[in-house]
């Protein structure tokens, strides 16, 4: 019955004031302010209850009287509604101030299956050798071994990924952006390989022995731990403990960021760098360039040639993937079988262009992933894990779409806030925070370059990260026998269709009207890192992990 009618009846039975229907319109109760610091939906309920209460004993109650009632029955509210992230987690942002990575810091070219587990530890071990060449020539002379030790997720996953491999290629002076695959190739094939490394006039022999799989578990620093020494003997002439700390950075036991120029527009979250957009009347892409140039002190032309080198290794990497044979078969024990090329080959076949379209972005990502799962050359945006996500869009908008060139560029550098972003306020590594901080964080990068690739405006470059970031959350990161191809290959497909799906919707909603800021979502990504279960952050304990048996 309507208020009106309920109205009508009571006047007709000389009553005044009518009871209420429970089942009456509730807007006015809706409408009510929630009183501060009251949960919205007890508060609603009690209100609710107590207006049933008032029809069934015939008292009429005003909505005042319902909000003051229901208050005062309602629970003393909690302190703190959100709890905060504990200080010794690495997933709490540690850089204070604005953000100051650059785009060639954070795209790095080097051998797949992972940024963390390969490109990092190369890194490293090839940082320290240039350090051990600067000791003093009598010590050197003293020296008998280069030892280096795997600890936590490196030591879990390390085998599966080629840690060791990539580890002494390091050593033996090798550096992620420009070692030959097939380097790496051929010590898997010919693990007893012996080479020697000159320090100084002193030549020490490495081989694969010299790389141990430590403890799994312990109380480490960081998940992705190691540690490298020079010894004479029994004797430590220099040691250093590691982190790899994801996308391929890494730290150091007192490491302290190096120090850099002023950004142009200092920023640290996306409503700052919006802002700076907005008030300007710009591009959150102009706004990073000019951050770039401030920072690193290179001119436009620099900056550019660098992302350029970049767009052409992410369209290379998708070209090499599809032309591998439909019959080859992925390094491993899980036998994998690459289909990049046939899903590609049967999609063009598809008679609706919706279904070519999705077909060929998911095999774009598939070659780009399995080149990854190779170990062949990838491009860290953010991660090894997750390099078919960015080059699939990419290679989309550069090879199918024809968009301009001067476009992709722009995409790039705002992709590269988004990625900043997640790394500055959470992670980007499995080992901390699962899939999501991988494959999630690509995504969100990628519906930003797509976004802003097709020139949408910031709050459109903002929404659509935010959506793909969003539908990425709690994704937990379980490769099957510690090798990154299930589900990591066909994961970058569904990560490279949801950036498109969050550019669409993102394009065509009214931007204004989406509810969940991209800064929200960055620290659900760091709380629900915090809180999954370590299980699940790249140990291959659980999950896919441990329901797929292999035969
Ligand atoms: S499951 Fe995701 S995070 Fe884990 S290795 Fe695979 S791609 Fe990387």
């Amino acid at each position: 019955m309507a208020n009106k009618e309920v109205k009508k009846s009571a006047d007709a039975l000389g009553t005044a004031t009518p009871r209420e229907d429970p089942l009456a319109d509730t807007r006015s109760l809706i409408s009510q302010e929630i009183p501060h610091g009251v949960n919205r939906r007890s508060f609603l309920m009690r209100s609710a209850v107590g207006g049933a209460a008032a029809v069934m004993t015939g008292c009429s109650v005003s909505p005042e009287e319902k909000t003051a009632k229901a208050v005062a029955t309602l629970p003393a509210p909690a302190a703190v509604t959100a709890p905060p992230l504990a200080l010794d987690l690495h997933v709490v942002m540690k850089e204070k101030g604005p953000i100051l990575t650059t785009v060639d810091e954070f795209y790095k070219v080097g051998p797949g299956p992972s940024s963390s587990h390969t490109i990092g530890p190369m890194r490293i071990t090839y940082d320290f050798y240039q350090r051990a060449t600067q000791l003093p020539a009598d010590k050197l002379a003293t020296a008998t071994k280069l030892q280096v030790n795997l600890f936590g997720s490196l030591s879990a996953t390390g085998k599966g990924h080629g840690t060791e491999r990539a580890a002494l290629a390091g050593l033996v002076g090798k550096e992620p952006a420009t070692v030959d695959p097939k380097f790496l190739d051929s010590l898997r094939d010919k693990p007893d390989q012996v080479f020697p490394v000159k320090l100084g006039d002193k030549t020490i022999n490495v081989s694969l022995k010299d790389v141990i799989y430590d403890a799994t578990k312990g109380d480490f620093k960081h998940p992705n731990t190691m540690t490298v020494k020079l010894l004479a003997g029994s004797d430590v002439l220099l040691e250093q403990e590691y982190y790899s700390v994801g996308g391929g950075f890494i730290e150091w036991k007192g490491y302290t960021p190096p120090k850099k120029n002023p950004p142009k527009y200092p920023f640290a979250t996306m409503k700052e760098l919006r802002a700076h957009a907005e008030s300007n009347k710009t591009t959150m892409a102009k706004i990073m360039l000019a951050n770039e140039m401030s920072i690193s002190g290179k001119s436009e032309a620099e900056v550019y040639a660098f992302t350029d080198k970049i767009i052409n290794a992410m369209v290379a990497t998708v070209k090499s993937g599809l032309s591998m044979s439909e019959d080859d078969v992925l390094p491993g024990p899980i036998k994998l079988h690459s289909k990049a090329a046939t899903v590609y080959k049967r999609a063009m076949d598809d008679k609706f262009e919706s279904d070519r379209g999705i077909g060929a972005i998911s095999a774009f990502a598939l070659a780009a992933s399995e080149e990854n799962g190779r170990g062949h050359l990838v491009i860290t945006a953010p991660t090894g894990g997750s390099a078919g996500v960015m080059p699939a869009l990419v290679y989309g908008l550069v090879e199918v779409r024809k968009v301009p060139l001067q476009k992709v560029r722009e995409g790039m550098l705002a992709a590269a806030a988004v990625g900043y972003l997640c790394k500055h306020h959470a992670t980007l590594s499995a080992a901390e925070g699962g899939c999501q901080a991988e494959i999630g964080v690509a995504s969100s990068m990628a519906a930003a370059l797509t976004a802003t690739a097709f020139d949408a405006d910031s709050h459109v470059v903002e929404n659509a990260a935010e959506s793909a970031l969003e539908h990425h959350l709690g994704m937990t990161c379980d490769p099957v026998a510690g090798y990154v191809q299930v589900p990591c290959i066909e994961r970058c497909a569904f990560g490279a269709v949801k950036a498109w799906t969050a550019y669409a919707i993102a394009s065509n909603e009214i931007a204004s009207r989406h509810r969940i800021d991209f800064d929200a979502t960055v620290l659900a990504l760091a709380q629900t890192a915090k809180e999954m279960n370590s299980k699940y952050k790249e140990t291959s304990e659980a999950g896919l992990a441990l329901s797929v048996v292999l035969c």
